[in-house]
């Protein structure tokens, strides 16, 4: 009787709409959140009365409960993350971050009209692909450029264009698979082509390529190892002598970079990614890579290569249905316009600044997140900064490793898998790595600007 008694007071979802909690909530928030988040907290407690508890039930006594509730669920599923795990380009945490320039322009773009299909000097309906063509054109060296959705939708409009029903001659070295869903097989299949394998897995002659050609042959294609390496007994044929083969027998050959790297790294001693510029010398007809891997920019998938061959693909009515928004185009160009001055590059853009940044601008800046933990923690954590290695991700620069400073941090009143789980659930979440008893805090994928914002995450979830 009791219980029914108490189950009867329990307030309305109406009447803590319409109290001054109610009004003050529905100023700032959504109505549909402020009623879910009401109803939600009025059945737990008639779950705590049902189960024999005695809760307060006041519209001020539940309130707090109330506006939590409201907070949870106002919270965007999408947020920003502070990547302290020292993977560059890391496609679980959204590939690359974008440069301020690039950010600015989306920003300027996005709120507002724009002429992306607008021929502003002739007053008409223009093309949505010209803005970028230019930019590309004279950063590659391409006749040509079109930008699709990603560099996925690159490959399969590629395809899909020059070699449906026909066969594409691959090295059995190259089927590769990027991060589970793209398979070179599986890609080559959705477009309707016929994957000719040649050559064994470590060795690949241009005879096998040769043997290979038939009437039926649509394209020559190399793909990008990008995640892994075949060593030791091993050959490849280079594009130089593919594209040779090609117009022997008036077949395009077709290039899958993957990173699409526009500043040569061999001079940070990063060996192995080759230019977009140094393939289309080489004489490819079709170059495809990505915008948000070594690019630095949006995702997208980027097209260079013979003017002909991209007419066509222009003409592919598929391209309709991967084609890019304003956003991702605002951002690309900036993107590339920062590439027209390598200097400002390599400090404007966020992967490859993090990525041929100095090993010693690294190590003070895990010396200024130590420094600032040790003002907060004494006893409570043992942290030091130690030498380790970060890696590119993203499937470039597979197996090398980047020299690089992490904090360490091994707490003395909680596991370490506590204080990982802590600073990942936190907020913002800070995602950082295991290694045997400590947490490792790479200091090369955190940005100036996040310092302050880390070490503030790191103090809590300690102390907490
Ligand atoms: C990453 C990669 C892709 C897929 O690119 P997305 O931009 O992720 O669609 C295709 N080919 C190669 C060789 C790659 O490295």
């Amino acid at each position: 009787m009791r219980i029914q008694q108490k189950l009867s007071q329990l307030p309305q979802v109406n009447e803590c709409l319409m109290s001054p909690h109610g009004q003050k909530w529905l100023e700032s928030h959504y109505r549909a959140i402020v009623i879910r988040s009401i109803r939600e907290v009025i059945d737990s407690k008639r779950k705590e009365i049902l189960a024999g508890a005695d809760p307060e039930i006041t519209i001020d006594a539940i309130a707090a409960e109330i506006e939590k509730a409201i907070k949870k669920h106002s919270a965007y599923k999408l947020r920003p993350l502070i990547n302290a795990s020292g993977v560059i380009i890391h496609t679980n945490l959204g590939r690359a971050i974008l440069s301020d320039r690039a950010i600015e322009n989306v920003v300027a773009n996005a709120g507002g009209y724009s002429n992306l299909e607008y021929d502003i000097s002739k007053g008409k309906r223009g093309k949505r692909y010209s803005h970028i063509k230019d930019i590309i054109r004279e950063l590659t060296g391409a006749e040509d450029a079109i930008v699709v959705n990603n560099n996925a939708a690159a490959v399969l409009i590629c395809l899909d264009t020059f070699a449906k029903g026909k066969e594409v001659i691959v090295s059995r070295g190259e089927l590769v698979e990027i991060g589970g869903s793209f398979r070179i097989p599986a890609v080559m299949q959705a477009s309707g082509a016929v994957l000719r394998e040649v050559g064994t897995t470590n060795k690949t002659h241009l005879s096998d390529y040769e043997n290979a050609v038939c009437g039926n042959t649509g394209l020559l294609m190399k793909v990008h190892q990008s995640n892994y390496k075949v060593i030791g007994f091993t050959e490849e044929v280079p594009v130089e002598k593919l594209v040779k083969l090609g117009k022997d027998f008036n077949i395009p050959v077709i290039d899958d970079l993957g990173s699409g790297c526009l500043i040569s790294l061999e001079k940070f001693r990063l060996y192995g990614e080759p230019t977009v510029q140094e393939v289309i010398r080489q004489g490819a007809d079709l170059v495809t890579f990505s915008g948000d891997k070594l690019l630095g920019g949006p995702q997208a998938g980027i097209i260079v290569g013979k003017e002909k061959l991209i007419q066509e693909i222009q003409k592919n009515p598929m391209l309709r249905a991967l084609r890019i928004d304003k956003m991702t185009f605002a951002a690309l160009e900036a993107t590339f316009m920062q590439y027209l001055d390598e200097e400002k590059a390599l400090k404007e853009i966020p992967t490859i600044r993090m990525l041929t940044q100095p090993v010693e601008v690294i190590r003070k800046r895990a010396g200024k997140i130590l420094a600032s933990l040790k003002k907060s923690l004494s006893g409570q954590a043992d942290m030091n900064i130690v030498p380790d290695q970060s890696r590119a991700g993203g499937g470039s620069l597979p197996e090398t490793d980047f020299p690089t400073y992490a904090v360490s941090v091994k707490p003395s009143g909680i596991s370490v898998n506590a204080l990982e789980e802590r600073l990942r659930l936190g907020n913002p979440p800070v995602i950082a790595r295991i290694q045997g008893d400590v947490l490792l805090v790479d200091a090369r994928t955190i940005q100036d600007r996040e310092v302050r914002t880390l070490v503030r995450c790191v103090i809590a979830a300690i102390i907490n």
